[in-house]
């Protein structure tokens, strides 16, 4: 039996960051195995990564048939390349999941690869092999949830793994499920000349975080692009090229000849042999952990979309990090209440802390600045004139409480948030922080300027 002192089950976010950094720690011999043949798990090989590499490419064709003119561009004879624009998507991967595995080689952490299961606490089997550990994570990750009565066929009922490879472009396709992922591949189709029908169950797309004001202008600016989008609608079935569903006992018929689940993902355990180890599970079927990711056995420890939390790459790896931490005796910190959430639509829309609306609702009293990027210059010359900054504060601190973006690159412009609430920031804070001239984060400070009443433009 080969032994070591840490494994690590599963190489996605979560699992590489543990080890890279429990070997930079010098925690030992050290362990990763995936199943894959590539590291870097469902974010790196079907999920973030490359459904930000097709949006990019697509916000490209949007660029070229609707704006590059008003930029003074005259672009003739315009194709879109599917396989080429696909192949962009699969090199992007590549590139990545090898500097993955290029980076481990450089820890000189050990890539097993296989499907690792349970034996009894302290001992795994890959097909024949058996490793034992000390200290063991598991980061397996999460699966798409499937419906009974709309089961994955991997052709016309699909999960996101195969909507990031159609090979054309649908005529209609249909989108169960208004989340980050529907919404995110729901445009990519669109733009690409699919007719997209969005069907939600809540009666807001885009979770339950965003506040009622960023959604409403939200879901105009991606019906503004093509995408339909039904609210408070429960899918019933499918059925020769028909999505069935219902809203308020009425019948709603959709026309599809590609249908996306994406109504969420569940944690993934299957075949991992939880039970021979003693590892108890939640009632949703996560791993149950305490405050440092200790499951029921204490040396086995569970990061990232396996365990409670939100369902993102960066709290996995925030997870595997402090885990690493804690296993090397030293403090790993995660600040569990500060995880910024972004849909990478354009305009994108970005979350963190608490809302407006849920503030209002827990009667709390907050202070909030608004800021149109209408009023920003560099928003403009970026075709990003559409969506607001909003900072939320607590009404007697001025403690920063959240922020909402809605806004081209709002994902990058919530980051200056997100610190200055790590430090304890105030509004004030933002607000009096210098931003360069000219810049889209000058919103952020003008709408941190607008808590205190005091915005300038
Ligand atoms: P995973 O990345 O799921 O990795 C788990 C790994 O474990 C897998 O590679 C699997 O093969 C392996 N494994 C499972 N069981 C075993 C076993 N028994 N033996 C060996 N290996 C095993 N999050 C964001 O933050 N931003 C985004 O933009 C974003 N976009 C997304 C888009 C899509 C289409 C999808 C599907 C997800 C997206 N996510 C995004 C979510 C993100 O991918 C996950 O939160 C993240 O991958 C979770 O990381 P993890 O390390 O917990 O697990």
């Amino acid at each position: 039996m080969e032994t070591y002192d840490l494994i690590v089950i599963g190489a996605g976010p979560g699992g590489y960051v543990c080890a890279f950094r429990a070997a930079q720690l010098g925690l030992g011999k050290i362990a990763l195995i995936d199943k894959r043949a590539t590291l870097g798990g469902t974010c790196l090989n079907v999920g973030c990564i490359p459904s930000k590499a097709l949006l990019a490419s697509s916000e490209h064709v949007v660029f070229a048939k609707k704006h590059a003119a008003e930029h003074g561009l005259k672009i003739a004879g315009l194709e879109v390349d599917l396989p080429a624009m696909l192949k962009k998507k699969e090199s992007i991967v590549a590139k990545m999941t090898s500097g993955l595995a290029a980076l481990a080689k450089a820890r000189k952490v050990t890539v097993i690869s296989g499907e690792a299961r349970f034996l009894d606490a302290k001992t795994l089997a890959i097909g024949d092999k058996k490793l034992g550990a000390a200290n063991i994570v598991v980061a397996t990750g999460s699966a798409p949830v499937e419906l009974p009565f709309l089961k994955f066929d991997g052709e016309r009922i699909v999960s996101s793994t195969e909507a990031l490879s159609f090979s054309a472009v649908p005529q209609k396709l249909a989108v169960v499920g208004g989340g980050a992922i529907g919404l995110e591949l729901g445009l990519v189709w669109a733009r690409l000349g699919a007719e997209v029908t969005v069907v939600e169950f809540l009666p807001q797309i885009g979770g339950p975080v965003a506040d009622a004001d960023i959604v409403r202008q939200y879901t105009r600016l991606l019906q503004a692009q093509g995408l339909k989008i039904e609210v408070g609608a429960k899918v019933t079935g499918w059925e020769k090229g028909t999505l069935h569903a219902e809203r308020d006992g009425k019948p709603l018929r959709f026309a599809a000849d590609k249908v996306l689940v994406s109504v969420g993902r569940r944690p993934f355990t299957d075949s991992l042999g939880l039970d021979k180890a003693g590892v108890a599970l939640t009632p949703s079927g996560r791993i149950q952990v305490d405050a440092q990711l200790r499951s029921s056995v204490p040396h086995i420890r569970a990061i990232g979309d396996v365990v409670d939390g939100p369902m993102l790459a960066h709290k996995a790896e925030e997870d595997g990090a402090a885990v690493a931490e804690w296993i090397a005796g030293k403090g790993g910190h995660i600040n569990w209440d500060l995880m910024p959430a972004i849909i990478y639509t354009d305009p994108e829309l970005a979350t963190v802390g608490l809302g407006e609306d849920a503030a209002k609702k827990a009667g709390r009293k907050v202070k909030v600045g608004k800021f149109n990027f209408a009023a920003n210059a560099r928003a403009h010359a970026n075709d990003g004139a559409e969506g607001f900054v909003k900072i939320i504060a607590d009404a007697e601190t001025d403690q920063l409480l959240g922020a909402q973006i809605l806004g081209k690159n709002a994902g990058e412009l919530i980051s200056e948030v997100v610190t200055h609430m790590e430090y304890h920031g105030s509004a004030e804070d933002l607000a009096r922080t210098i931003h360069a001239h000219p810049t889209m984060s000058e919103a952020v400070k003008e709408a941190a300027l607008a808590v205190g009443k005091s915005a300038l433009h």
